[in-house]
């Protein structure tokens, strides 16, 4: 028997259609690219996302066609996630820190029809048109005034603001079915090339849900919201629909992540709760115990995108009274999948005992159903001391990739994370190592694979292995290790510099270390893990841990 509920679909123009009608007044602040501060509401923002609507239809976009975005997190960031999404069209938040190797074929992979940009970007704009197979659109996130003075021939571009003032506001978003693809955002995989996530509109309305409970990220109308996470990295994790269903105060720090900035922005507009990888948190913090400053407003901050070491959680719990949210969550889960949030039998315990338990990643949220298996595929116990690879399921989980539908990535139903973790009897998991081959340097990936092919490269190098090293500012850097051919005299300097222009200049690696051999391991393959324990602290050789009180 079927059940008698209306059935309606969940989309994604419904939770800005939601904030305009319950939250028309809440603000949204953004700092922008120009250096000033914006200040909006969310009637504004609907009414301009329907404007950018009709401006995408008038550009002849059609349903399911891509509109790239090079942007920080700002307020027309935001309106093109309605304007793009909300009508039909797929949202494709584009990662300016990559390669432009990697950039051009992301877009051409995309196909992405117009590229919205932020001015900063023009450069990489410039680098990009110069690349791409057939002509696209570029628009420029900015107004008349600050359009670029010069276009390089060929290149077609428009203003943001003239299309925003060329359209009317009169435009009804479409009733799509709600598994409709919303947007889409590329990830490195351990080598080849990025691979594109797909969300749906069903699979973000129901992360939105999830991710903004009590226990996961702990939104509501009386939050003011910072995401430091770029927009461009998995929707900000999510943060701009919850802001939209809860009605809360969205703070946009634009370009400016720098510790002052941030620091500035948090006490001007009262923020309540931000969210960030490890390493932004270091410069504000770094900032704040230099200046003696406080946080007036703040009460919680997320912290994910790698392990929330516990020095940081002291210091925002003890120092500042900021709660901290460690939460884990991937590209692949749009993002969030666990959080670290106590249960009541765990308030009591001694501090030692939270600190502990905070280093874990946390547990998972309603719809993310999660194990762990050995080698074998075989369940493991969640006694808190088995550790094997961690698979996940539910319905904000990708199935596969875009325009690579044919790829499997699922074991039996279940998304392999490539993280290795233990779990224990209430739930909590912890990562203890990674099965994938790659290094995440302030929040971003590296592909060892990628720099291993390049140092093969080069005519002195028999064989290399990169691995992933502890780093306290970016949480990890590549190192380098390499054995040497037979009579080569090859020396660090040289080879560094042989990775020059062939690689993003943060993916080059910090060090290189020269060994007689790897240990392999039965099939030959060079044990990574037993080259991370042996090196995992050439970087950072006493990491400053300071230690829980009590
Ligand atoms: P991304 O798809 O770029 O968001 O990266 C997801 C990956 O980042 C995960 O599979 C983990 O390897 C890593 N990661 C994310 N959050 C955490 C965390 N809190 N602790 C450790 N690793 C994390």
């Amino acid at each position: 028997m079927k059940g008698l509920m209306m059935e309606q679909p969940l989309l994604v123009a419904s939770l800005l259609m939601h904030a305009q009608r319950h939250h028309a007044d809440q603000e949204i602040v953004s700092r922008r690219v120009e250096g000033d501060l914006h200040r909006y509401r969310f009637a504004d923002l609907a009414a301009r996302s329907r404007r950018m609507a009709n401006a995408l239809g008038g550009l002849g976009l059609r349903p399911g066609d891509r509109v790239g975005t090079l942007a920080w997190n700002g307020y027309r960031h935001m309106e093109l996630y309605f304007a793009a999404s909300g009508s039909g069209a797929v949202l494709h938040t584009i990662n300016p820190r990559l390669h432009i190797d990697q950039l051009a074929y992301i877009v051409e992979h995309a196909d992405d029809r117009v590229i919205c940009f932020d001015l900063s970007f023009l450069p990489i704009v410039e680098a990009l048109a110069a690349r791409l197979s057939g002509p696209r659109l570029f628009v420029a996130m900015c107004d008349p005034d600050h359009m670029p003075a010069a276009i390089p021939p060929g290149m077609s571009m428009l203003c943001y603001e003239a299309l925003i003032d060329a359209n009317g506001d009169d435009y009804a978003w479409p009733l799509l079915d709600e598994n409709t693809a919303s947007s889409l955002c590329y990830t490195s995989g351990t080598t080849g090339n990025p691979k594109g996530v797909l969300y749906s509109h069903r699979s973000t309305v129901l992360h939105t849900y999830a991710a903004a409970l009590p226990d996961a990220l702990n939104c509501s109308a009386r939050d003011s919201i910072l995401p430091v996470v770029p927009m461009f990295h998995v929707n900000a994790w999510g943060l701009p629909y919850i802001a939209c269903m809860v009605g809360a105060k969205l703070v946009f720090p634009g370009p400016a992540l720098d510790g002052k900035s941030l620091h500035e922005l948090i006490e001007a507009e009262q923020v309540t709760l931000s969210a960030g990888v490890p390493t932004v948190w270091q410069g504000l913090l770094a900032h704040v115990a230099e200046h003696g400053r406080r946080f007036t407003s703040m009460r919680r901050t997320v912290i994910g995108g790698a392990p929330c070491p516990t020095a940081m959680a002291v210091q925002f719990q003890e120092h500042h009274q900021v709660e901290v949210l460690h939460a884990w969550g991937m590209t692949e889960l749009s993002p969030v999948g666990t959080v670290c949030s106590f249960k009541s039998h765990q308030l009591s315990m001694p501090a030692d005992a939270r600190y502990a338990l905070q280093a874990k990643q946390g547990r998972a949220v309603f719809g993310i159903d999660m194990k762990i298996v050995d080698a074998e595929g075989k369940d493991l116990p969640w006694d808190g001391e088995a550790a094997g690879n961690l698979l996940v399921r539910g319905p904000w989980v990708s199935r596969t990739y875009f325009r690579d539908e044919a790829s499997e990535p699922l074991e039996d139903g279940w998304f392999p994370t490539g993280d290795v973790a233990r779990i224990d009897r209430d739930g909590f998991m912890q990562i203890t190592d990674r099965s994938k081959d790659v290094i995440k340097s302030g929040g971003e990936w590296i592909s060892s694979i990628d720099l291993e092919n390049v140092a093969c490269l080069h005519p002195g190098v028999a064989s290399a292995a990169c691995i992933a090293a502890r780093h306290p500012k970016w949480d990890e850097r590549p190192l380098l290790l390499i054995v040497r051919k037979p009579g080569s005299g090859l020396a660090k300097d040289e080879l560094l510099a042989f990775f020059d222009s062939k690689v993003a200049k943060w993916w080059k690696p910090d060090d290189v270390v020269f060994v007689d051999g790897f240990p392999l391991g039965a099939t030959g393959k060079v044990l990574k893990n037993k080259l991370r324990e042996q090196f995992q602290h050439h970087y950072a050789p006493a990491m400053t841990q300071a230690s829980p009180p009590g």
